[in-house]
């Protein structure tokens, strides 16, 4: 997603536009895994940004209030952030223990459908990870 859509709704929703949110907005729009705060603050520090955990944290509450980002909960992981728009998943590698997001479409429409009837449940939302061996970790280049 390009940074100036975020920016966009950002606008629409009265936010101020700082440094820190404007590159925090273009890491989150290009990022192909979810991002944690301490690679937030290390991309920082590449722009020359200096940016306090505080900062950081505060930065993530507003942008998770907005709606432009949501957090990732995975078991036995350090707290983790991605974009809110589009259906991700998430590929945890066993070996490096590396995540990567990945864009699902309308997979398991049926299957909730289903649920609904048989169930009588209705989902709402539903998270699911793979859990495997990347590429590197299996050293092939297929
Ligand atoms: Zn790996
Ligand atoms: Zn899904």
């Amino acid at each position: 997603m390009e940074t100036y859509e975020l920016e966009k709704i950002i606008r629409e929703r009265n936010g101020r536009m700082t440094r820190v949110r404007k590159a925090m907005l273009d890491f989150f729009g290009t990022a192909e895994a979810p991002l944690t705060p301490s690679m937030l603050m290390e991309r920082l520090a590449k722009r020359r940004i200096t940016a306090d955990r505080t900062t950081i944290y505060r930065e993530l509450r507003f942008l998770e209030e907005t709606g432009v980002i949501r957090e990732v909960r995975l078991a036995g992981r350090k707290r983790m952030f991605e974009l809110a728009f589009g259906h991700r998943h998430h590929l945890v590698c066993l070996g490096c223990h590396d995540v990567k997001s990945v864009a699902f479409k309308d997979h398991l429409d049926g299957e909730e459908e289903r649920l609904l009837r048989d169930e009588q449940f209705q989902v709402a939302d539903h998270s699911l990870e793979y859990y495997g061996y990347c590429q590197h970790c299996r050293g092939v280049s297929v």
